[in-house]
């Protein structure tokens, strides 16, 4: 038996989808014969419960313990967690130092992904292209003065908290006197600001993934929110959403299908991150392409695109999942 340990919830604002992402989890690897999953959320200071209650410690020699002082070995983790302290690659780092092997990506690779600033960084050093962008350190007047300026040339911003997901602490601005009051609503969940110019255009998203020694980029999907609004935190999860999701995105022509490929294969590469992520892009009404993020541990719930795109592409999640756990244990 290959004793995998789930970790979900976590102390982020994604908590509630990191649990449904863990139910799908959980759904998938039920069958498994030689795989024992066990469930713990992880609660907003890192207190570790399973259903019934009962409180866990993970400890450096591989074992995690209740608190009678019973023991279970870890073979393998999945940190199914959205945000802090799972996709922000906090939670990965104490998993390195204690050796037990994890799905996802690396710390350094989680690190450079969820913080939206430095993948910007990243991506302008690689030259892939991005939404135009300037960041915030704080609100001093001259920092306030850069964002009336990127307002005034590009119409309309985005300006997102650095460190959030789901669209938590994203916020469009079409008006100068809701500036300064979203700036500062952003600066109270991040330390640094990030401002985009906001784009008119459609939304692609790629499931990029090992698979044995293969790495696949799928088709592009598409998610398409109402167009009096933007793909919101609840239009993404809240019953009642009426954005509208596409396994695959139609009316792409071969050159857009190749350059969102590559792009994404040496994203992946180049940021060197493992197992999975979901890689989206924005396609402009004027026909260009920019990526937009890298989510190393993307949703997974009824309605997230991740496991749809892989079983689009031709692979059962379960085969996946249970591959890279049984592989995890013979390097
Ligand atoms: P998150 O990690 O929270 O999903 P995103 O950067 O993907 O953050 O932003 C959330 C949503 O906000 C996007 O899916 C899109 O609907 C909208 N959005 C973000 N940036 C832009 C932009 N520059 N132009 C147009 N829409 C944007
Ligand atoms: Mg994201
Ligand atoms: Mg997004």
């Amino acid at each position: 038996m290959i004793n995998t340990l789930l970790i979900c919830g976590g102390g982020g604002s994604e908590h509630e989808v990191s649990l449904r992402t863990a139910d799908f989890i959980e759904e998938q690897l039920a069958e498994s014969e030689d795989i024992d999953l066990m469930r713990v959320e992880m609660d907003a200071s890192g207190c570790l419960t399973d259903k019934d209650g009962r409180v866990y410690h993970i400890f450096y020699d591989g074992k995690i313990r209740d608190e009678a002082g019973s023991a279970w070995d870890v073979d393998y983790v999945i940190p199914a967690i959205h945000g802090y302290p799972g996709e922000t690659g906090d939670l990965q780092s104490q998993l390195e130092m204690f050796g037990i092997p994890y799905f996802g990506s690396a710390p350094e690779a989680s690190k450079i992904c969820f913080n939206k600033i430095k993948t910007k960084m990243w991506l302008s050093a690689l030259g892939i292209d991005n939404t135009p962008y300037l960041f915030l350190h704080s609100l001093e007047a001259e920092e306030l003065d850069k964002a009336h300026a990127a307002l005034e040339a590009w119409e309309a911003v985005f300006i997102k908290a650095s460190n959030q997901g789901s669209s938590v602490g994203c916020f469009k601005v079409t008006r100068r006197e809701d500036l300064h009051g979203t700036i500062e609503e952003a600066f109270t969940l991040s330390p640094y600001v990030l401002i985009e110019k906001a784009l008119n255009a459609r939304e692609l998203e790629v499931a990029v993934y090992t698979f044995g020694e293969e790495l696949i980029a799928t088709l592009p999907g598409e998610v398409r929110a109402p167009s009096d609004t933007f793909y919101t935190y609840k239009e993404k999860y809240a019953t009642g959403s009426r954005a509208e999701t596409f396994i695959e995105a139609e009316g792409l022509n071969k050159e857009q299908q190749a350059w969102i490929r590559d792009v994404s294969i040496r994203t992946f590469k180049a940021l060197k991150l493992k197992d999975l992520s979901r890689i989206d892009f924005f396609l402009t009404d004027e026909g260009e392409l920019y990526l937009n993020e890298v989510n190393t541990f993307p949703g997974m719930t009824p309605k997230s695109m991740f496991p749809k795109m892989m079983e689009n592409h031709g692979h059962n999640f379960t085969e996946y999942l249970t591959g890279l756990i049984r592989s995890s244990q013979s390097d």
